[in-house]
């Protein structure tokens, strides 16, 4: 093998580890090392797979959840004016 080539297989080699590399870094990223069995488990489950342990999935808060509910009302109200709102326009142009 000349020179060259030998080298263009050794960056070819790096790059190939490098993308691996960056795909286990991804997995990890939402894989959780269950409390209960210490195996892993995705961080959106509430529940190990492996042992059924209750899991706390990550970024959750319960603060968020009445925060989102009240959104949600807020949201419901300000739909509620602009149907009433269009329906007084189109009731008022007749
Ligand atoms: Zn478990």
């Amino acid at each position: 093998m000349s020179k060259l080539s030998e080298e263009r297989e050794q960056k070819k080699a790096e790059r190939e580890d490098r993308r691996i590399a960056k795909r286990e870094a991804r997995m990890e990223k939402h894989t959780v090392i269950c409390p209960h069995c210490g195996k892993n488990a995705l961080d959106h489950m509430t529940e190990c797979p492996h042992c059924k342990g209750k899991l706390t999935p990550r970024g959750y808060q319960p603060m968020e959840e009445g925060r989102l509910k009240k959104i949600r009302t807020v949201l419901f109200l300000v739909g509620l004016a602009v149907a009433i709102g269009v329906i007084v326009l189109v009731s008022s142009l007749k």
